[in-house]
């Protein structure tokens, strides 16, 4: 009797995306992949995942993965090497160039996808042994302005409150969030909350987002006037005698200072209704509903920290909250939602330039407190570079040697190309990386370090509410990948710093963390987490979800802070600060919009991860540009056609969104793709490196921009099993498909050179084609063993072909006679519609497939669409849509 197939228990981790931190359960198929399914015992999302956690399997795989540590040749190219040489290389290269120009000259840029772990090690070989605050972040470009806004506020980088507000809140302002896309799970609760307890929701954005289907209120604000909102808001509540004035007078200093301030940016509704685009009676409405409800949170993300006034909107959010009393109180508090899966734990470890490390400042005392718990014998000083500031530093050529990890600045940081050519003024230029190529790679990286991915990696993150989770491997690691920690170990020991960094584990990076958090603390720094110092190796492996503060000094056991003050100042008073007032916005005549920038649902950063994942692919298949329909009309722009996106600082070629949920004179554009992923797209080489004074946060959200038309005679796309490159001219972008790669394409070269395209491409395959020369068409189906290989479709650009009858076809595994014969009719081979564009994405739910129920009657709701289709029924990412389908379908068919 054969002995029963061994299944691997399902492993306990973390989403690597965003900021929420859900839970995961991580079942290992045996293929290398792994099925995944939500933690229903993880307090961050009980059992739910959105539709980029849902779609994790799809992510695993290794055909893009870095497997060895790789060194670029004196010929440009890049040749394996064994990890010991990569280290020597790394290592003494930064000890060449500390020894010739100083430890300035040396920077690391880190990343909010690393481990905890992994980051406290590269902080503390920087700031305390080669003796440099140049340590940075992605987190700079994500939500620095939050932290500079509760530093001055508190005292200390807090986030006062925890998810379980969003149960308990009565009122949920979200300010500057698209949440329903960036932050799903726990939009879904705030929505939970909503049915259940009548919560009323706030939606506060220039973009009318998914966000806002939901919303009681929608405040369509003028783009950088959050503060002047938030400032006439503290005044209204002075005016109604709506403040605490016990916290005020118990807990908090500056309140005459701030008020007086705030009367002079917006002195009543009117004025601040002036300020900020809106109706006096919307302003009015709102102030009324936050005067009048005692639990309320205030949710703030991108839209407020990626501004050039990010900190000065964080504190006047924050100064409503001080004022009313209404912060670290169930259901009450202003709320930093967080971007990335450990942003926050990079917060505690130090991982910004302006801070040294476990929440301390650069300050005298810490500088010497953390030298001597690290033992370290080169202390930075005082702050280094922030992440504008380094990559200009690096171009001017300042910084001769730089270490990036888990990150691809070419392609997020504003001015991109310029952060290009910076990068290849390198002397030493080490990149720590899953991927073997993307645009940090291939701006001239000397050295890549394959670095262990999800799945493989373990440690712990923090998430928005600071609750500490493990990352723990149910794969093992790729070639000859490694975890970055010890990457940054193996460096410093070589480097001559052995004794500090004698780490065999994570679990010993933890507790050293741990430690340093406690030492000589006693309730003076927020961060402390002293207490898990002594976990043991077993104990650490198990560690449940925990969050801080955990002493029973700051009463064990409790969620949130300063609900009774308390604060981390110097007299234990939150700072209400005067804000300066938005500077007005005056559009330079040959850039007259302002281009704002953002995420989309199913996509994460340069899509190196979610890329991989057919699912995630076919919600928003092309980098596009929002546009008003009257801006779209007086710039001759037609929905579905492209236009040149350009700023001073670069161009670029995008499909045209036309939507009136943006306002006149705005721009809206993706963030994600890259040169990787479409020919014409980097958003970040178009946009402008202004920064807010007080955060250096980067402006991401106000680019002056001009937009014109750009028309290709011809449309297509091609499906192939290998990695193909397009003709230089012609505009495209990729997509994963199940089995092979997708390119959606432009152009204005007709049939006959596409013709000949194919037939080089597809050459020693059996080639079927259809050729209509008077028309402009050319198909042509390339199969092998049975299965549809390769294919391309070229037609005029008014009636292009659409690709998901093909595509069905492309993803199996054989073809049937009368399906091969139907692959050049671009029509389905089994009589079924064209499903259009992915609505849900958990499901595989297209558009025409939920227009055709509510059209036939079939169903004519969110829930009967849910009940006919299962759209909707998973992660519940899709729901605003679906809701925004069904209105506009309804209204058609009553018209
Ligand atoms: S909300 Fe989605 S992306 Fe964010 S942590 Fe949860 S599953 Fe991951």
């Amino acid at each position: 009797m054969n002995a029963p197939a061994q299944h691997p228990p399902a492993v306990r981790t973390t989403c690597p995306y965003c900021g929420v931190g859900c839970g995961v359960l991580a079942k290992p198929d045996g293929r290398g992949g792994a099925v995944i399914a939500g933690d229903p015992d993880h307090p961050a999302n009980f059992g739910k995942l959105c539709s980029k956690g849902s779609a994790l399997g799809e992510t695993l795989g290794l055909a893009t993965r870095l497997l060895h540590p790789m060194q670029r040749q004196a010929d440009g190219t890049l040749q394996r090497v064994s990890w010991d040489r990569a280290l020597d290389a790394v290592a003494q290269g930064f000890l060449r160039t500390v020894e010739r120009h100083g430890p300035d000259a040396v920077a690391f840029y880190l990343s909010g996808q690393l481990l905890t772990e992994d980051y406290y090690v590269a902080n503390k070989l920087m700031k305390g042994f080669i003796g440099s605050g140049n340590v940075d972040t992605n987190s700079r470009l994500c939500m620095a302005s939050s932290v500079a806004g509760h530093r001055r506020a508190f005292g200390s980088d807090t986030v006062p409150g925890c998810y379980e507000d969003l149960d308990e809140a009565d009122l949920i302002v979200l300010v500057g969030s698209n949440a329903a896309w960036c932050h799903p799970v726990l939009y879904q609760r705030m929505m939970a909350n909503k049915r259940a307890r009548g919560a009323k929701l706030v939606v506060i954005d220039p973009r009318r987002t998914a966000t806002a289907e939901e919303a009681d209120l929608f405040l369509s604000i003028a783009p950088g006037t959050d503060s002047a909102l938030f400032c006439g808001l503290l005044v209204h509540l002075a005016e109604t005698l709506s403040l605490d004035y016990e916290y005020l007078d118990g807990h908090t200093s500056g309140f005459v200072e701030a008020l007086a301030q705030a009367r002079q940016v917006a002195p009543d509704i009117i004025a601040t209704a002036a300020s900020t685009g809106l109706s006096p009676a919307e302003v009015g409405r709102f102030f009324s509903l936050f005067r009048a409800t005692p639990k309320a949170v205030t949710c703030f993300s991108q839209g407020v920290n990626q501004a050039a006034e990010g900190t000065d909107k964080v504190t006047a959010i924050v100064n409503c909250h001080l004022a009313t009393g209404r912060i670290g109180k169930p259901g009450a508090g202003p709320f930093s939602l967080t971007g990335q899966p450990n942003a926050m734990g990079g917060r505690e470890v130090g991982g910004l330039a302006n801070q040294l490390a476990a929440h301390m400042a650069f300050t005298p005392a810490n500088v010497d407190r953390v030298g001597r718990f690290w033992r370290a014998p080169a202390m930075a000083q005082r702050d280094g570079l922030k992440a504008v500031d380094m990559f200009e530093a690096i171009a001017r050529g300042e910084i001769k040697a730089l270490w990036v990890m888990a990150t691809n600045p070419a392609v997020s940081l504003p001015r991109a190309g310029a952060v290009r050519a910076a990068l290849r003024k390198l002397d030493l230029f080490v990149l720590s990386e899953n991927v073997a190529a993307n645009d940090t790679a291939n701006a001239g990286a000397h050295l890549l370090l394959p670095a262990a991915a999800w799945g493989e990696k373990d440690g712990t993150v923090t998430n928005s509410e600071r609750r500490i989770s493990r990352q723990r491997p149910f794969l093992p690691a790729a070639g000859e990948a490694r975890p970055d920690w010890w990457i940054v170990t193996q460096v410093a020991r070589r480097m001559g710093f052995g004794a500090g960094f004698s780490y065999r584990s994570a679990a010993d990076i933890f507790r050293e963390h741990a430690a340093l958090s406690g030492f000589e603390n006693d309730g003076r720094r927020d961060f402390d987490i002293g207490p898990l110092a002594r976990l043991s190796d077993d104990a650490f492996n198990a560690l449940d979800p925990v969050q801080w503060p955990l002493r029973a000094g700051r009463a064990r056991g409790e969620r949130r802070l300063f609900g009774a003050g308390g604060f981390f100042t110097p007299d234990g008073r939150a700072r209400m600060v005067a804000v300066t007032p938005p500077a007005p916005q005056t559009p330079a005549p040959d850039y007259p919009f302002r281009l704002n920038t953002g995420r989309v649902r199913d996509h994460w950063h340069t899509m190196t991860r979610s890329g991989l994942s057919p699912r995630l692919g076919h919600h928003m298949a092309e980098p596009f540009v929002e546009i008003h329909p009257d801006d779209a009309a007086a710039c001759g722009l037609a929905h579905g056609g492209f236009a040149r996106l350009r700023t001073p600082h670069g161009a670029c070629v995008l499909k045209v969104m036309v939507s009136a949920g943006q306002q006149r004179g705005a721009l809206f554009a993706p963030i994600h793709w890259s040169r990787d992923t479409a020919s014409s797209s980097g958003i970040g080489d178009l946009v402008h490196a202004a920064t807010d004074p007080v955060s250096g946060q980067p402006d991401l959200k106000g680019t002056p921009a001009a937009v014109a038309p750009v028309s290709y005679a011809f449309r297509g796309f091609v499906l192939a099993r290998e990695r193909l490159s397009l003709p230089e001219e012609s505009w495209w972008a990729r997509v994963a498909l199940d089995g092979g790669t997708g390119w959606l394409l432009a152009s204005n070269e007709g049939p006959a050179a596409w013709r000949a395209w194919a037939a080089e491409r597809f050459a020693g395959l059996e080639l079927a084609e259809y050729s209509d020369a008077p028309r402009g068409l050319y198909r042509a189906a390339a199969f092998a063993d049975g299965r549809l290989a390769g294919c391309l479709f070229v037609g005029p650009a008014e009636t292009a072909p659409q690709w998901d009858a093909v595509k069905a076809l492309f993803e199996r595994e054989a073809l049937g006679e009368g399906q091969r014969r139907a692959v050049l009719s671009g029509k389905s081979a089994d009589g079924l519609a064209d499903p259009g564009p992915v609505i849900c994405a958990c499901f595989g739910v297209g558009l025409n497939v939920i227009r055709a129920a509510i059209a036939s009657g079939a169903a004519v709701s969110v829930e009967q669409i849910g009940a006919a289709l299962r759209a909707g029924t998973n992660c519940g990412s899709c729901l605003p849509e679906l809701k925004r389908i069904v209105a506009h379908e309804g209204a058609a068919q009553t018209a």
